[in-house]
């Protein structure tokens, strides 16, 4: 190693959810990471509203693995708050109306079960939040649930690492890496292994074999006078921002238009779900858009290159970025220090022959 070279245990490219959560793990265990990131394009992480809620989908059912992860989700932001003084992890409650008397009568059914019914704080079938939403059959009023303010933690993770020398302002050129099955190099840093959180973005030419799939979202900031009493979720969610009386509302989801910009659709399918949803009065203030990394088994994709033992990728948190990122990196960062499996459900392994088709 020539003196001008850097050593660090664990290079990280992406300083999304997915890199700053790993950067932080590796950090509590004491590794010295270095980060790399273009925060300008930077798009799906800074857009998302933040929101974590256990029970989802049309079904109103549990999320995959909603004990470890939603329990170890408020360990994390918890304890991240602490580690960097600054306020960015609001665990509320959400309320989900009704949409008719058939999904009320459905949820009765399943109310039996104590698996769900424990993740509720209480169950109305009147309105119970009239003067807010449109809730005539009632609704499920969400335990476990919140947002964080993803802007906020992408900042104290950037200025934390900035502040220690661990951050590098760059665009990641793969031409410029060198992999062996000891260690990698990248321009002048020198590195046990190199982890590549970089989202839908430059996956060529070493991850582009997985199925990972961009899934573009539009959300609208939204005006308020009143704030709702909760979190509001059906159909659209309803979630704070930082700015008083501002929310974010969405999103949309789209595999088919996947264009770098708001759309008018867009913009009219949240208002129009807004006003099925809320009483409120509201206005559109602004909107934004982002691409999340999806995978077709909406499971995250964990592990190492199949011929590159030391280049590894996190990726695939999909729609879920917010729940899934602090389970999974405290995975990832022990599978790195050999100290704990990755689950057969998000190892990279399980894609591991579309690799030798490609
Ligand atoms: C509109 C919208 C709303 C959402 N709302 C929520 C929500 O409420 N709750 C939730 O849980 N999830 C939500 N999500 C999903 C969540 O945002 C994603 O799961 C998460 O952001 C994925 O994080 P990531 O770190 O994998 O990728 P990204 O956030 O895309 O981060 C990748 C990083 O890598 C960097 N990068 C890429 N290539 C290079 C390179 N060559 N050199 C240097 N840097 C590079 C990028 O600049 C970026 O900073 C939402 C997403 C969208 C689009």
């Amino acid at each position: 190693m020539s003196k001008d070279q850097q050593k660090v245990d664990v290079l990280i490219v992406g300083q999304g959810l997915a890199g700053s959560a790993l950067a932080l793990q590796l950090i509590y265990r004491s590794k010295k990471v270095m980060v790399i990131d273009q925060p300008a394009n930077n798009r799906s992480s800074r857009v998302a509203a933040g929101l974590f809620n256990p029970v989802t989908g049309m079904g109103i059912v549990k999320t995959w693995m909603e004990e470890p992860i939603f329990s170890y989700l408020h360990e994390f932001y918890a304890e991240a708050e602490k580690f960097f003084n600054e306020k960015f992890f609001f665990p509320q409650l959400l309320y989900r109306p009704f949409g008719t008397i058939e999904e009320q009568n459905s949820w009765m059914g399943k109310s039996a079960d104590p698996t769900v019914n424990n993740l509720m704080a209480d169950v109305f079938t009147t309105s119970h939040f009239g003067n807010q939403v449109h809730d005539r059959f009632g609704g499920l009023l969400i335990k476990n649930a919140g947002y964080i303010d993803s802007p906020a933690f992408l900042k104290a993770v950037q200025s934390y690492l900035i502040a220690n020398q661990s951050y590098w302002e760059s665009h990641f050129n793969s031409d410029d890496l060198v992999l062996n099955n000891e260690r990698i190099s990248y321009q002048n840093i020198v590195a046990d292994y190199i982890v590549m959180c970089t989202g839908i973005n430059s996956l060529v030419p070493f991850f582009d074999w997985l199925p990972i799939r961009s899934l573009k979202g539009e959300t609208l900031t939204i005006s308020m006078k009143q704030s709702p009493e909760m979190l509001l979720n059906k159909g659209v969610y309803v979630v704070p921002t930082d700015q008083p009386n501002l929310y974010k509302a969405g999103a949309t989801y789209s595999l088919k238009e996947l264009s770098p910009a708001t759309t008018i659709e867009g913009e009219n399918e949240i208002k129009e779900k807004l006003g099925a949803l809320l009483k409120i009065p509201f206005e559109i203030v602004g909107q934004d858009w982002g691409i999340r990394p999806t995978t077709v088994d909406r499971k995250p994709i964990l592990g190492s290159h199949p011929v590159h033992p030391k280049l590894v990728i996190f990726n695939g948190l999909g729609t879920k970025g917010v729940s899934l990122a602090p389970y999974f990196s405290n995975q990832l960062a022990n599978w790195l220090l050999e100290k704990g499996e990755i689950i057969k459900e998000v190892n990279i392994n399980r894609f591991k022959p579309l690799y030798s088709k490609s």
